[in-house]
């Protein structure tokens, strides 16, 4: 098998593509694609300060070398969810990491707000999903810290297996209102928002995998202990059965939907309207917004225990 742009011996023949490539050319074609997402929905520029949010898993990890390389002012945000276990070997990596980039790390510990409780604990005290407390806490606290200390955008390590899984299963589900906000890049629509932005969304999880693997870079190879919600991880799979049927479905799947979102969807987008929250003075489309309504409730059970 030879590579399609040198006709050297390929590592990889990516199915999706149908592309044969060789190590040099498979990492210039992960990190054009890279380029290509930033330029195409107008992330960010060169001279912008970029947050990178990293857990310390391949996808965040390798968004950060490649930003660096590229040439982007990128530094990262650790946010602690627990006090011990995985998420102290995540923290490891992570510095290990900002140490070879030479890039400064900021690290938070989200358990401060919660009576000193981790996500887990949360979510078993109040009886809700892991992921959605996760979900609530990593948001705020990243567009926080982002604000706080002056950055010009955030990103994620969402990639484009998972940005389709979400779209599958907003789409089964009709939930129009999801659909119409699911975007790359969320510009600033409120003084205290800080656009968030997903510069791995052309990339397939896979080759995400391989890619942090050819440069050797240091990532935590361990799924989060709570997962997926059982649903998302069932539409994952979905998703992944059609793939290995019809290489490629799952980007023709997704870019067709970034194509034809705004004749298809727009009418539909509600009007969220962002307001400050009561308590915290951020923006929230509440009176109060999720993460103080959920850090009240915390304190509200602790004290009673
Ligand atoms: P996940 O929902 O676990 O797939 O994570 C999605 C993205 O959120 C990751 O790619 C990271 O960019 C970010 N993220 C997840 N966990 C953390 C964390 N503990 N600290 C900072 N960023 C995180
Ligand atoms: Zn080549
Ligand atoms: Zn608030």
């Amino acid at each position: 098998m030879k590579c399609k742009k040198c006709g050297r011996e390929a590592i990889v023949k990516l199915r999706h593509y149908n592309l044969a490539l060789c190590r040099e050319h498979f990492i210039e074609f992960i990190e054009g694609r890279v380029e290509k997402a930033i330029k195409k929905f107008k992330m960010f520029k060169k001279s912008d300060k970029v947050l990178v949010a990293v857990s310390g898993g391949k996808d965040s990890v390798s968004l950060w070398h490649i930003l660096v390389k590229l040439g982007y002012e990128a530094d990262g945000l650790f946010i602690r969810t627990g006090k011990e276990g995985l998420i102290k070997i995540a923290e490891r990596i992570v510095e290990e990491n900002a140490k070879i980039l030479e890039r400064k790390l900021i690290k938070i510990d989200a358990t401060e707000y919660f009576e000193g409780l981790s996500t887990g604990e949360i979510a078993k005290i109040l009886r809700r999903p892991v992921c959605s407390i996760c979900g609530t806490v990593r948001r705020y606290l990243m567009n926080k810290v982002a604000y706080e200390e002056g950055y010009d955008v955030v990103v994620t390590g969402h990639n484009l297996s998972d940005e389709a899984t979400v779209l599958f299963g907003n789409i089964l589900n009709w939930q129009i209102g999801y659909i119409s906000r699911q975007w790359p890049y969320l510009p600033k629509t409120h003084e205290k928002f800080v656009p968030k932005a997903k510069p791995l969304v052309l990339n397939y999880e896979e080759d995400i995998r391989l890619y942090a693997r050819v440069t050797g870079i240091k990532f935590l190879d361990t799924a989060c202990p709570f997962s997926l919600d059982a649903t998302t991880t069932v539409y994952k799979s979905y998703l992944t059965d059609m793939e290995k049927k019809q290489p490629g479905i799952t980007i023709r799947f997704f870019t067709g939907f970034l194509r034809n979102k705004n004749k298809t969807f727009s009418a539909e987008e509600e009007d969220l309207k962002l307001k400050e929250c009561k308590v915290c003075r951020y923006p929230t489309t509440e009176e109060v917004c999720s993460f103080c309504r959920l850090r009240g409730k915390v304190a509200k059970v602790v004290s009673k225990t």
